[in-house]
């Protein structure tokens, strides 16, 4: 049976003007998403992750353009989808949860209306079951006296409340997958697991599959079946968590991995040196191999291709590879 969701050799580049300098923010993604799975996304700021999101959702900067690949949703290709097409698709198919929910909330309309809306497009909801559905979905993000608050405009939330009817709309729709951007970066801290618990459980009743955003590694080992890291707008590894974080294979997971801070290790932290590369201006070879703690000649000139592991786990770096060919 074919994945729910397939994103095949994926390439979103933004052009600048009179195209004189390409951003290549994604380069060759390919992963797979089965129903009610978590997938994570990991990587430094400005590694391709949310253009990996905005690419599947269809939401691109004008600037930006899917070059080549295929997002196969159910076998059906939304590359090919006009955007009008692509509007029933959001919502109902797919939905996002952004990152900060001012973005995302109309201040002009209640928050019942918002949450009422996807409801009346993908559901046909009206008068009392559209009522009815809308309560029920405050309820279950744990809005207290629903009924009520459904009047109430954004403004008068709190920013963990105005998160959680964010997850509210996300579900309204009965969508297949929802893309969670970095959902409880603006969130305190206690706040964050209330939140991470609540959609876990959300997803728990309606099997709804997860793509999660995140640079938090952390979160990762509680959410996330699978995990991706991405590096200069390459997929470098992906494992399943419990792969990743005992057997780590490329070495900038490794040094992500080594950055966390230990309980009881009064070591100084680790830091990755350097800067990500300018992706409009990628050095030769492996992109990471400035900063990478066992470069070798080979990496300075040669990009090392996708080594499958089995088990839908790859890594693109030559020192696997070349364990794998002396073992034969
Ligand atoms: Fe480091 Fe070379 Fe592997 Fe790149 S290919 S991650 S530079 S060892």
């Amino acid at each position: 049976m074919p994945p729910l969701l397939r994103v095949s050799d994926l390439r979103t580049y933004y052009v600048g003007f009179r195209g004189t300098r390409v951003v290549k923010a994604v380069d060759g993604v390919s992963f797979t998403l089965e129903p009610g799975e978590t997938f994570g996304l990991v990587g430094e700021s400005g590694c391709g992750k949310t253009t990996t999101c905005h690419s599947i959702v269809r939401l691109l900067a004008p600037s930006a353009s899917i070059v080549s690949g295929s997002i196969e949703l159910d076998g059906d290709d939304l590359v090919k989808k006009s955007q009008a097409e692509m509007r029933r698709i959001r919502g109902r198919r797919i939905a996002t949860i952004l990152q900060d929910p001012m973005a995302s909330l109309d201040p002009l309309f209640s928050i019942g209306q918002q949450v009422a809306e996807p409801a009346y497009y993908h559901q046909s909801l009206r008068g009392q079951p559209l009522r009815q559905r809308v309560k029920e979905l405050l309820t279950a993000v744990r809005i207290p006296s629903a009924e009520r608050r459904m009047k109430d405009f954004p403004h008068q939330m709190s920013g963990g409340m105005r998160q959680r009817i964010v997850g509210a709309i996300a579900q309204a729709g009965g969508p297949r997958i929802i893309i969670a951007d970095e959902p409880t970066t603006n969130l305190d801290v206690t706040i964050q697991l209330q939140y991470l618990n609540l959609l876990k459980e959300l997803q728990r009743a309606s099997g709804v599959a997860l793509i999660f955003v995140t640079h938090n590694l952390g979160i990762v080992a509680k959410m996330c079946d699978k995990v991706a890291v991405m590096y200069a707008g390459k997929i470098v590894e992906m494992q399943s968590v419990r792969g990743l974080f005992y057997r780590p294979r490329h070495p900038y997971t490794r040094a992500l991995l080594d950055s966390i801070p230990k309980l009881g290790v009064k070591e100084p932290l680790y830091g990755i040196p350097g800067q990500p590369p300018d992706l409009s201006d990628l050095p030769a070879g492996c992109s990471f191999h400035p900063r990478c703690r066992q470069a070798m000649d080979r990496c300075r000139i040669e990009d090392p291709w996708r080594h499958d592991m089995g088990d839908d786990a790859s890594v693109r770096c030559w020192l696997p590879i070349e364990e794998a060919a002396a073992r034969g």
